[in-house]
C-alpha cells in the first residue's frame, strides 16, 4: 500500500488474494521464502506511452495507453487491452494481476498481462477507431510476440479493434502470426472464441450447482452488462432453461418479468454489435421495463451473474441479492463484487465465483486459438465448445479441491487463489532468482 497509494483497484485485488493465501501459508512454509509474494505481486514490465491520432475533423487527440506485463512464470504474457475513459494505471494493473492467477488456472502455459487505453470508442466513427488503434500499434509491436506478449479484447475492444491492432501488428512486424487472440475467423480466429467467456462463466456456474444438487432449469437469472461476455451468458443460461429476467448497460436495466427469449437476445445484439446502441432503446422496442441509472440486483432472483465491469456489486446489494433468496453468485467480469460484496456472500455461503476462476474460459479460448495457430489447423465448433467445457470442469474441481471447508462446503475464493498460487509459486521457485 506504501508503494502505491493511489492504486485502490491494484491494491483491493492484492488483498483478496493475500486473505486466502496467508493461512495457506502459514501451513506450508515452501512458501514463504525467495521474497515469493513479493515477486508475485510486481509486475515484470509496465509500459505507459502516448498515443497521438487525428479524428474525423482534422484535429489532433491524445490518449494515454499502458501494457502491463505482469508475469511470465508459466508462458508468455496473455490478457486483453480495455478501451474505456477510466482506465487507469491501478485499473490495468489489477486486471494483471488477476489475469495472472486466471490463466494459471486455466492449466494452459500462458503468464498474464494487460493494457489499455483511456480512448472512448463510444460515439467515434469506423475510420477514427482505426486511425486511434494504428497510432496505439506504432509504439505497442515492439513489446509483443507469439512467445513474448499476446494481447485479446476486453472492454471496449471487440473484433473490429482487434482486426485493426492486429493488420497493424503484421505489417510493422513483417511476421503474419499477428499476435492478437480474438481475431475474426477469417484470419486464423477460433470458432467460439466469442461465446467462451459468457459460456464458461455458465458452465462454471452449473457445476457449483450440480455440486450442491441443484441446475439452471427453472431458476430466474439476472444479468448485467450488455456486452460479449453479457450476451452469451444469457444465451447458455437460457439453453439450460433459466428464465433470464434482467440485463443492463451503464445507462440502467432492462427488466423483463417474462424472461427473454431467442428473438429479444438477437436484437440486443444486433443493437450492442452493429447499431452500437442503448439498452433504453431495446427496452422501448419490446415495451418493458427500464429502469435509468439502475443496476440490476434490486431484482429477486435465484442466479446472479454480474458481467459488466469492476465494483458494480456492493455490500448492499449482495445484501439485497441475500435477502431476496439468491443461491449462486458467478462473475464473468473481472472483480465485479467489492470486498464487502464478496464477505457477505461467503458468509451466507451462497455459492460464489470470483471472476478469476469462472470466467476463466475466456482466456483458455484464446489459449485454444494460440494452439491452433501454432498448429495451422482449425478445431470444430463442437471441439472447442468441449474442450472449453472440460477446461471449466477442472478449473471448479480444482477450486473446489483447494477451497473445501471442514463442514464439506466449498469457499470458491480460497479455492481459486490458492490453486492459481500452486501452480505460479511451483514455476517461480523453480525458475531461480531474476
Ligand atoms: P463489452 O465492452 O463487450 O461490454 C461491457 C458491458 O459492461 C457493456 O454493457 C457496458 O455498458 C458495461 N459497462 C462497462 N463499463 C461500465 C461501467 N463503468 N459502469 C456500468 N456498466 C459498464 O466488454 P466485455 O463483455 O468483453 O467485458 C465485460 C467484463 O468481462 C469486463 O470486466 C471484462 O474485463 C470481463 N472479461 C471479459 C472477457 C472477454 O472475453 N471479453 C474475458 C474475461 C473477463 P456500456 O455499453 O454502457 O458501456
Amino acid at each position: 500500500a506504501k508503494r502505491d497509494p493511489h492504486q485502490p483497484e491494484f491494491l483491493q485485488a492484492v488483498k483478496e488474494v493475500m486473505l486466502s493465501l496467508w493461512p495457506f501459508i502459514q501451513n506450508n512454509p515452501k512458501y514463504a521464502k525467495d521474497g515469493l509474494l513479493e515477486r508475485l505481486v510486481e509486475a515484470e514490465r509496465v509500459i505507459q506511452f502516448r498515443v497521438s491520432w487525428v479524428d474525423d475533423r482534422g484535429q489532433v487527440q491524445v490518449n494515454r495507453a499502458f501494457r502491463i506485463q505482469h508475469s511470465s512464470s508459466i508462458g508468455p504474457f496473455k490478457g486483453g487491452m480495455r478501451f474505456h475513459p477510466s482506465v487507469n494505471l491501478s485499473i490495468l494493473k489489477f486486471l494483471a494481476f488477476e489475469q495472472t492467477f486466471k490463466n494459471a488456472l486455466t492449466t494452459l502455459p500462458m503468464g498474464g498481462g494487460k493494457g489499455g487505453s483511456d480512448f472512448d470508442p463510444k460515439g467515434k466513427s469506423d475510420g477514427e477507431v482505426m486511425r486511434f488503434c494504428q497510432a496505439l500499434m506504432f509504439e505497442l509491436y515492439r513489446h509483443l510476440g507469439s512467445d513474448t506478449d499476446i494481447p485479446a479484447g476486453d472492454i471496449g475492444v471487440g473484433a473490429r479493434e482487434v482486426g485493426f491492432m492486429a493488420g497493424m501488428m503484421k505489417k510493422l512486424s513483417n511476421d503474419t502470426s499477428a499476435v492478437f487472440t480474438g481475431k475474426s475467423l477469417a484470419y486464423g480466429g477460433s470458432l467460439m472464441r466469442p461465446e467462451a467467456t459468457g459460456y464458461g462463466t455458465v458452465y462454471f456456474a452449473e457445476e457449483m450447482l450440480r455440486h450442491s444438487g441443484k441446475s439452471f432449469d427453472g431458476m430466474t437469472v439476472s444479468v448485467s452488462g450488455s456486452g460479449n461476455v453479457a450476451q452469451f451468458a444469457v444465451e447458455k443460461a437460457m439453453e439450460l432453461n433459466a428464465k433470464v429476467v434482467a440485463m443492463s448497460d451503464s445507462g440502467g436495466t432492462v427488466y423483463d418479468k417474462d424472461g427473454f427469449n431467442e428473438e429479444k437476445l438477437e436484437a440486443m445484439k444486433e443493437l450492442k454489435n452493429v447499431k452500437r446502441g442503448r439498452v433504453e432503446e431495446f427496452a422501448k422496442q419490446f415495451k418493458l421495463q427500464y429502469e435509468a441509472g439502475k443496476r440490476p440486483w434490486h431484482i429477486p432472483v435465484q442466479i446472479a451473474l454480474p458481467c459488466a465491469t469492476q465494483n458494480e456489486l456492493d455490500g448492499d446489494d449482495a445484501a439485497t441479492l441475500i435477502k431476496n433468496g439468491v443461491v449462486c453468485v458467478a462473475e464473468g467480469a473481472n472483480m465485479p463484487s467489492t470486498l464487502e460484496a464478496v464477505d457477505a456472500f461467503i458468509n451466507a455461503r451462497i455459492l460464489y465465483a470470483p471472476g478469476k476462476a469462472s470466467n476463466a474460459g475466456g482466456v483458455a479460448t484464446s489459449g485454444l486459438e494460440m494452439s491452433q495457430n501454432a498448429l495451422r489447423l482449425s478445431w470444430h465448433h463442437a471441439e472447442v465448445d468441449e474442450r472449453l467445457h472440460s477446461i471449466m470442469k477442472e478449473i471448479h474441481m480444482n477450486c473446489a479441491h483447494h477451497g473445501k471447508r471442514a463442514d464439506g462446503s466449498i469457499n470458491y475464493v480460497d479455492g481459486a487463489n490458492i490453486a492459481g498460487f500452486v501452480k505460479l509459486a511451483d514455476a517461480i521457485l523453480a525458475q531461480g532468482v531474476y
